[in-house]
């Protein structure tokens, strides 16, 4: 795992947006950054998931979260507007956003990858994730210090047989997080990318349904590098992919 030694109320008094927030690694993200003392938005496609870790979150006794439902394949640049003007509008400020959230597709061989799906895992893991970072940019110029997180993969840098769009995608969300910390280099916000690694989740079993899930490490096991990205002890870290195990 990556190593980094988590301290308590290390987000207190950030507010942090995060994608995909109501499975997997970005619901363990959302858990894990409440617990720490932020107030979480939670960003995600269905509503009724999205509750449950709402509830979760109170329930524990944190700060009270509040909800976006969206699903990202669908959404416009007006949307994502008009969510961050939400924000900057009851929060004042976005010091963090995980962009968690993204699609699979299809595995399959090279020459039969199907045109539907390669557009919508570019929409939802390429268009959407430029949509959402440009609107959310003013919002997390507001904070002292922000951290923009990308979500890349081990198919992001390196190209794996019959792993097509997703692949392909991966690559495009390792350039945009570049070009993004490049361009704010000298200024308050900080753009970096996790790579994950195989975790014991709905997608890596969609993706290797006869593996050993109990051999996978659960998201709550990688968030160290989710909690060092997200807290002020990354302020000098930008423009990085790192793994989290
Ligand atoms: P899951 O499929 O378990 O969870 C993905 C989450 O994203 C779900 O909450 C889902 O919502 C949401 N989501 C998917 N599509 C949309 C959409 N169109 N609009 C809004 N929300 C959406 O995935 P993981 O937790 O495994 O993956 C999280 C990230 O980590 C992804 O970017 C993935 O590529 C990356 N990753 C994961 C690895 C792994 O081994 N698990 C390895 C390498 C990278 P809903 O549940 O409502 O559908």
């Amino acid at each position: 795992m990556y190593n980094h030694k988590i301290k308590a109320d290390c987000l207190k008094n950030k507010t942090i947006l995060v994608t995909g927030a109501g499975a997997g690694i970005g619901k363990a993200a959302a858990v894990t950054y409440a617990k720490l003392g932020a107030t979480v938005i939670l960003l995600g496609k269905t509503v009724s998931k999205l509750e449950a870790v709402y509830d979760e979150i109170i329930n524990l006794g944190c700060e009270e979260p509040a909800i976006i439902p969206l699903d990202l394949k669908g959404a416009t640049r007006q949307n994502y507007v008009d969510m961050s003007e939400t924000i900057a509008q009851q929060f004042g400020k976005l010091d963090g956003a995980l962009l968690n959230a993204s699609m699979l597709g299809e595995l399959s061989p090279f020459t039969q990858i199907h045109e539907q799906i390669f557009d919508d895992v570019m929409n939802v893991n390429v268009k959407a994730q430029m949509l959402i970072s440009q609107a959310l940019i003013p919002t997390l110029q507001l904070a002292e210090h922000a951290s923009l997180i990308f979500t890349s993969s081990g198919v992001g840098n390196k190209g794996r047989a019959y792993w097509g769009p997703y692949s392909f995608s991966k690559f495009a969300t390792e350039g945009m997080m570049e070009v993004i910390a490049d361009e704010y280099e000298n200024s308050n916000l900080r753009t970096n990318a996790v790579n994950p690694g195989a975790t014991r989740t709905a997608m890596r079993s969609t993706a290797y349904p006869a593996e050993d899930k109990d051999a996978l490490p659960t998201p709550e096991e990688i968030m160290p590098l989710y909690v060092y990205l997200m807290s002020d002890e990354s302020i000098n870290t930008n423009g990085k992919t790192l793994k989290a195990q």
